[in-house]
């Protein structure tokens, strides 16, 4: 039986081990992809470090990993339309076909929703199992690099195109890789000003290399001197929240125009108090995005990505998939951008 290198959740407490394991055998629908790049994304952080969330979502044992790109090596009898050498990424969450918002065509609000490496086995090895539906094509120009953070970008795109940015005043709170590769985004389409958020010098530094943004510390700053600096009178026509935090919220509400928009990315570590009262005054209209659009949102960030969008600095580490231990390391620093696995 051949094998493969892969990282795994073995055993159910914190940790990931890089194992030895059966190369995935493929369906009929299936493809085989040789993984050359992946992503190490907040989520296999939270696997990694077993908490609640992981020890309630993820069995034991299973290859973690969800953001990738390498090449197809394999395809199931029934596949068409994709061949041999193909270089790819992939949408990870795999969709169920029966629901009423699947047969509408909404595959990305399936409720049977199972995601790659968190419930099925996923990327961080030498070969990955998906399903040919799964795949997406990827243009030589974008490289393996970019193409292991698709996933994440996709975050970023999907919620920043939740409403029209063009000419639009764009509150990002949080400046991880989502929320700066959102405002890169929300730059590319036309937004007047972009400001984003974070109490985290480094992040705020990250932003300023790749897109041209404003950034504010609001551990030192106060949003209302930067409207006035910015001599915005009202205040953000649209808000995305990519930091899970509830001041970050009450922040992005307090600082909103009345009708304002937001689009919630974060996701709080738990139930958090709001002041709908204040959402309801303000005639405020507020957006859950999970995942990706299926694949319309694949479709736009490649088109972006052709067309000069370019999310490639906030990648700022880069490691062998053995010393992927140094990789997460850097994650759970606060200091990394996004940090990509070579596997080749
Ligand atoms: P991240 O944890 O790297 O970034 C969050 C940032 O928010 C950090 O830099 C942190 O310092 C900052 N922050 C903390 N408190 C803040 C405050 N009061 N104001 C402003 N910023 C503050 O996360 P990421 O990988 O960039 O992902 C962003 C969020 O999106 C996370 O909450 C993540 O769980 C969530 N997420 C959601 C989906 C989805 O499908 N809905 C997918 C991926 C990630
Ligand atoms: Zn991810």
């Amino acid at each position: 039986m051949a094998t493969m290198l892969a990282l795994a959740k073995s055993r159910p407490e914190a940790g990931l081990w890089q194992i030895t394991a059966p190369v995935p055998e493929i369906g009929p629908d299936d493809v085989l992809i040789r993984i050359a790049k992946t992503g190490i994304c907040g989520t296999d952080i939270h696997i990694w470090n077993w908490d609640d969330w992981a020890q309630r979502t993820v069995p034991v044992p299973l290859i973690t990993g969800h953001e990738f790109a390498g090449r197809i090596v394999e395809l199931g009898r029934n596949v068409t339309g994709l061949e041999i050498g193909q270089r790819c990424s992939g949408e990870g969450h795999l969709i169920g076909r029966d629901s009423r918002q699947s047969r509408a065509g909404k595959f990305h609000l399936d409720p049977e929703t199972r995601g790659i490496g968190v419930n099925e086995q996923g990327a961080f090895a030498e070969y990955l199992r998906l399903p040919a539906f799964n795949v997406v094509p990827l243009p030589d120009a974008i490289d393996d690099e970019t193409g292991a953070i698709l996933d994440p970008l996709g975050n970023a795109v999907h919620t920043a195109l939740s409403f029209d940015l063009v000419g639009e005043d764009v509150l990002i709170t949080g400046a991880g890789p989502i929320g700066i590769m959102a405002a890169a985004v929300a730059r590319h389409v036309g937004a007047r000003h972009v400001v984003i958020t974070d109490v985290n010098p480094t992040r705020l530094e990250l932003a300023i290399q790749v897109a041209d943004v404003v950034p504010v510390n609001v551990a030192q700053e106060d949003l209302a001197d930067v409207k006035a600096r910015l001599k915005m009178r009202e205040g953000f026509d649209v808000g995305l929240e990519m930091s899970g935090n509830q001041a970050a919220l009450d922040q992005m509400v307090e600082n909103l125009v009345m009708g304002g928009r937001i689009a919630l990315l974060g996701i709080p570590p738990g139930k958090s108090p709001v002041d709908w009262s204040r959402i309801v005054f303000k005639g405020i209209t507020i957006k859950g995005v999970y995942g990706r659009e299926i694949f319309e949102t694949w479709y736009k960030m490649i088109a972006m990505l052709e067309n000069g969008l370019n999310v490639r600095p906030v990648i700022t580490h880069r490691f062998a998939a053995h010393d992927f231990a140094q990789g997460f390391e850097a994650m759970r620093s606060g200091a990394a951008g996004k940090v990509v696995l070579d596997w080749s």
